[in-house]
């Protein structure tokens, strides 16, 4: 009895242990078919365990039908070879829930090798197994996180991260199609920002959707930012506005959920589409709640950097997109591959004179000005920006010939009245240099630059207009942009010196004096004049540094004729841009005492436009220099405009009759009675008149008949080294031509 008493109390624990255990055993007799099973292996197929011992069919039935083939043929295999095995299966019970268990088994009878009665255990892992997938979602849904953020690190556009967040989604769940929208709080709507697998029609009918309950899901999840599950939307009636669009993408289903930031604040939603009426589960919530966390954290996080680069891409001055941002906008439009992109590039006319004779802060506020002029004239549909300090671009919406056309003319006119600014009047001129892509030009710098030439192109013929890009516009583009780093260079290595052209008394026949005139000895090319250089170096700034080593080289030439006895008064080139370095007077009182030369020695020469455009600044300069004692003369005079009270004013003591006239002289009748009115005019106003370029005998005779008092030129001299002319300026003068002939 004990012994049988021990069996049973065996039996109890052992029932015990297998329940602990999640632990059933078996025993199949394979003759008979029949297996019995032990309570516990009854409770894990969800039996009953009072079942009488059940035919081998029975036991196969209840394997779900994906692994019962497998199952079978473990078991067919290991009755075949009396060989132990293990595998893994999953359990159907009746009542349809799945069970994963791992069983083992071997053959405890053997008839001529061949299992004859097999038995094994088998446990339920079914929460381990729940445990793995949980743990292999987390881990893939942190990879996709990760690879989300990463992207973005990395420079991705937050509508691509989205996209393929979305599509990750779409490949976990069969049938579902998703999208993300983002709220324009200005605008009141919602953007579509990533929709990967709807048909453009479906994009653009949710795409700027005020946010307003029942519009459709997501903007009513927008307006109320709460979630919103449809298991079929077509029997909510508050979705009736979208029930055709829905219908149209085959829409049946959806969900959204709110996108919230950190403030709690909703910024956009994440929606799941389905084409059949649907409810999700709970890995679908738990999946795509993590989604749109990190959705949200993503737009958070792009928000907020675009609200730093909007800082740092704006002009403060204007409050216009300034260079950086403009060039985006022109990336992007020529990303989208529109084929006729199409840019102004406005450069204010002279502005740098209202700069440098106004003070930059009366400039600032001109430059508000026409900022805000410019953004009247173009609306808000044209990107404007400033591009630089007295450069504005537009970027042309949607554009067409006639558009273009149209803009610049109005461009053009708004520019008519003048600019009130401090109760002055600035008149302004713009001018405009158009390129268009037209599907070639594929890079935005490259579209820049072309408008940046095509402008600097209209401003070389004055101004006040506008031209479109052409391929010698870039040639010559780059040629400036080669010349101006040569430039710089050239100044460094001390590359240029002077060349000085006599200057002949016409009463007495004898030299009076010398011109002093820039070389430049390049490297490369020789001897290059002034006239390839001199503009490009008074726009870039370079004449300053240029004009300082001038006029050392001159004076330090005055100071050489002076030790040699040689009489020469010499008169050196000042450009109106110098006249802006509050220095000047204090360069040139420098030079002239470090080399002992007398003041009334040097005579400067300025363009009469240089006086007039910059007349209070220009003036200061002036006076500045006569108060050292050098005289002035006014440089080709006749070629601009200026006004005779104001010439007056200055402390000038002649004037330079241009070449242009002197050089029709003889040749055109008209010019002789031209060049008498301006030494009539010279002499009215107590000036005393320089011909510059003869080059010819009848000129010489004919300016001093008309009483010229001074001459140069070709026919006299040619500009020469100081050491080469020194014989000459020795000798008695202009009889003594040989000179001439070089
Ligand atoms: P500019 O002041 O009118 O100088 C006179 C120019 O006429 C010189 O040209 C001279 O070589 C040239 N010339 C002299 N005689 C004749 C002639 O008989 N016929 C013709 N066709 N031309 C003659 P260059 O040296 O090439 O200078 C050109 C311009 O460059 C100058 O015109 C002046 O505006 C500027 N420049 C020259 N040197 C300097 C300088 O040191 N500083 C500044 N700021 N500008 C300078
Ligand atoms: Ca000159
Ligand atoms: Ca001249």
């Amino acid at each position: 009895r004990s012994r049988v008493a021990t069996s049973d109390d065996a039996l109890a624990l052992l029932a015990e242990a297998e329940r602990l255990a999640h632990m059933g055993s078996w025993r199949w007799n394979v003759d008979a078919e029949v297996i019995e099973l032990s309570t516990e292996l009854y409770r894990i197929y969800g039996e009953d365990p009072d079942s009488p011992p059940q035919a081998f069919d029975h036991f196969t039935e209840r394997v779900h039908p994906d692994d019962r083939d497998r199952v079978i043929a473990t078991l067919r295999a290991a009755v075949a070879s009396g060989e132990p095995y293990e595998h893994e299966y999953r359990v159907q019970r009746s009542d349809g829930t799945i069970r994963w268990v791992l069983s083992w088994g071997e053959a405890l009878e053997r008839v001529e090798g061949k299992g004859r009665v097999l038995g094994g255990f088998l446990q339920d892992v079914t929460d381990r197994h729940r445990a793995e997938e949980r743990r292999q979602r987390a881990q893939s849904q942190l990879e996709t996180h990760r690879q989300l953020l990463e992207g973005l690190v990395r420079g991705q556009a937050l509508p691509d991260a989205l996209a393929s967040l979305c599509t990750d989604l779409e490949a976990r769940f069969e049938g579902a199609r998703c999208t993300v929208q983002l709220t324009d709080d200005d605008a009141g709507i919602l953007r579509l920002a990533a929709a990967p697998s709807f048909a453009e029609t479906f994009r653009t009918a949710i795409d700027d959707l005020p946010i307003v309950r029942g519009l459709c899901p997501c903007s009513t999840v927008a307006a109320t930012g709460r979630a919103v599950v449809l298991e079929d939307l077509r029997t909510d009636l508050v979705m009736a506005p979208f029930f055709d669009v829905a219908e149209e993408a085959g829409v049946v289903s959806v969900w959204s959920l709110p996108l919230k930031d950190r403030d709690d604040e909703v910024i956009g939603t994440f929606a799941m589409y389905r084409n059949r009426p649907h409810v999700p589960g709970e890995e679908e919530v738990e999946t795509l709640t993590a989604a749109a966390n990190i959705a949200a954290l993503a737009v958070e996080r792009h928000r907020r950097e675009e609200a730093t680069l909007l800082a740092t891409q704006t002009d403060l001055l204007t409050q216009l997109p300034n260079r950086v941002r403009f060039r985006a906008l022109v990336a992007a439009a020529l990303a989208e591959q529109q084929p006729h992109v199409t840019i102004l590039f406005c450069g204010l006319d002279r502005f740098k004179w209202i700069n440098d004779s106004m003070g930059h802060a009366t400039g600032d506020r001109v430059l508000v000005e026409v900022a805000q002029r410019l953004q009247d004239t173009l609306g808000l549909l044209h990107p404007l920006s400033r591009f630089g300090s007295d450069e504005f671009t537009v970027l042309v919406h949607d554009p067409t010939p006639a558009r273009v056309t149209s803009m610049v003319e109005r461009l053009h006119s708004a520019f008519a009245e003048p600019f009130l600014v401090e109760g002055g009047e600035f008149f302004l001129t713009v001018s405009i240099g158009i390129a268009q892509s037209n599907g070639t030009v594929t890079d935005a710098e490259d579209l820049l630059r072309d408008a940046d030439a095509a402008m600097q192109a209209a401003k070389q013929r004055g101004g006040a207009r506008h031209l479109i890009f052409d391929q010698g516009m870039r040639e010559r583009a780059v040629a400036r942009l080669t010349l101006e780093s040569e430039l710089r260079r050239g100044l460094e290595r001390a590359e240029f010196e002077m060349f000085f052209q006599p200057i002949m008394n016409l009463r007495t026949g004898t030299w009076i004096g010398v011109e002093a005139l820039v070389r430049w000895r390049h490297p490369q090319r020789g001897i290059v004049g002034p006239d390839e250089f001199i503009d490009l170096a008074e726009e870039t700034g370079l004449i300053i540094p240029l004009g300082q080593q001038i006029l050392d080289m001159t004076i330090e030439q005055m100071a050489a004729w002076q030790a040699d006895d040689i009489d020469v008064e010499v008169a050196m080139n000042i450009s109106a841009v110098q006249l802006s370095d509050p220095l000047i007077g204090t360069h040139l009182a420098n030079a002239l005492a470090a080399h002992k030369v007398a003041a009334s020695r040097l005579v400067l020469e300025i363009t009469e436009t240089a006086v007039m455009v910059e007349p209070e600044f220009a003036q200061m300069a002036l006076q500045n220099i006569a108060a050292l004692g050098v005289r002035l003369v006014i440089d080709d005079f006749g070629t601009g405009y200026s006004s005779i009270a104001r010439l007056s004013e200055l402390p000038v003591v002649g004037l330079k009759v241009d070449h242009r006239f002197t050089s029709g002289l003889g040749v055109q009748d008209s010019m002789e009675s031209m060049v008498a009115a301006i030494i009539d005019l010279g002499h009215a106003l107590d000036l005393t008149v320089v011909a510059e370029g003869v080059e010819t005998p009848e000129a010489l005779e004919i300016l001093q008949r008309l009483g010229a008092e001074y001459a140069q030129g070709f026919h006299l001299a040619r500009p020469a080294e100081a050491a080469e002319l020194r014989v000459a300026l020795q000798g008695p003068g202009p009889d003594v031509l040989d000179l001439a002939s070089r």
